[in-house]
């Protein structure tokens, strides 16, 4: 058996992908060449990125007035790529983004080179919550809470910080907020797939591959139409969403290889039952390592209860001094890539679709093996 991975991204592939590439891998289909080898213009390489647009629609029941494209830079280049091409929409150049973690904040700090650009809500501050003080980053500011000016050209949010483990999946109705035409953008680069999406709150979805959907390398980019078309004089061309979308996704040439592992990997979905089958396995994942840790007093979640998130369980040891020794045993017991990241430390368990219950339920039976030896 192959050892269970938790990393963060790169993460876990569905083993079925990974033997279906391998014996696709020189010869696809019968037509004499590698995937990696045709011409992205050509017949086979249409189909494979046409299944895979088609396959992504479906399992996230995408409307029809929303573009899918598949992009290259990952969710940093996005940094970017929103406000230049979103930015200009309103007169003012204004941006308001909610702030929750390392990866919020890295999108508002490289969106401040393109306008104006406001806090509208942070988690940077401790705050007390059921009558425990959530040390910054550990909690989700509530949408209640949040400031966005209504003439923002958009509002931005991330709403899984994969280092800090904190999700918000009830992504707020703007008009509730008083900001009925500000378009909400998500960064969900650690949770698509894992669960459904309500498009009448989001304007436009974003992710890396490297989580949930396959290799890293292509950027998956679901907008609104009627957000393309505002981008800056000085958008590159290839990052201009109105070129990508009019060109089916082949303004240049797309990473062809891996679009075609994503579309495995929604065909994988698919046979899992879709979304809601993965995201009901996915809360029972999450409910059982959570449960441990809350059982016990040897570990600890640093997460406020409410924020945890589904995909990425940061936690310590009580006796940080066992940290190396955790690691090296769990990564002889079959355990890999549970440190965690090195700005909160401690260990994370990234729990993605491809990792089943089974994976989750042997990282718990080696924490209580760990714990009974150690405490
Ligand atoms: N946003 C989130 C939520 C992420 O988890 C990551 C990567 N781990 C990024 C953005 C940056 O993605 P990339 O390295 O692919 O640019």
């Amino acid at each position: 058996m192959r050892p269970w991975n938790f990393s963060a991204g790169p993460s876990a592939l569905p083993l079925e992908v990974l033997q279906q590439a391998a014996a696709e891998m020189t010869d696809w289909h019968g037509c004499g060449m590698s995937v990696m080898e045709m011409s992205h213009r050509g017949k086979q390489f249409t189909q494979i990125r046409d299944e895979a647009e088609a396959d992504l629609r479906e399992l996230l029941a995408v409307p029809d007035n929303y573009d899918v494209l598949f992009m290259q830079g990952g969710a940093t280049a996005e940094n970017a790529i929103v406000p230049m091409n979103l930015i200009g929409r309103g007169s003012a150049a204004k941006a308001d983004y909610v702030l929750s973690g390392i990866w919020s904040n890295k999108s508002h700090k490289e969106a401040q080179r393109y306008g104006d650009i406001a806090v509208a809500a942070s988690s940077g501050a401790e705050k007390i919550l059921d009558g425990v003080a959530q040390a910054p980053w550990t909690w989700f500011p509530e949408a209640s809470s949040w400031a966005v000016r209504p003439d923002a050209s958009y509002l931005h949010l991330c709403s899984n910080e994969t280092i800090g483990g904190v999700e918000f999946p009830d992504w707020p109705d703007m008009a509730a907020l008083g900001a009925p035409d500000v378009p909400l953008v998500v960064d969900a680069s650690s949770h698509f797939l894992s669960r459904t999406i309500d498009f009448s709150k989001a304007a436009m979805v974003y992710a890396g591959a490297q989580k949930n959907a396959g290799p890293a390398g292509v950027t998956m980019v679901i907008v609104r139409r009627d957000l393309l078309g505002h981008a800056l004089p000085i958008c590159p061309s290839a990052f201009d969403y109105a070129n990508v979308a009019g060109a089916g996704s082949m303004f240049n040439t797309p990473p062809t290889y891996a679009i075609y592992i994503a579309g495995l990997v929604f065909k994988w979905l698919k046979q899992q039952g879709g979304v809601a089958a993965v995201e009901a396995a996915n809360a029972a994942k999450a409910q059982a390592l959570y449960a441990y840790l809350d059982s016990s007093d040897f570990y600890r979640s640093p997460v406020h209860a409410a924020s945890r998130s589904r995909m990425n369980a940061p936690f310590f040891l009580r006796d940080e001094s066992l940290n190396s020794d955790f690691l090296a045993q769990a990564d002889a017991g079959g355990l890999m890539q549970l440190k965690g990241h090195k700005s909160v430390g401690g260990m994370r368990a990234s729990i993605y679709n491809a990792v089943p219950m089974q994976g989750v339920q042997a990282l718990i039976s080696f924490m209580q093996d760990f714990e009974r030896r150690h405490g």
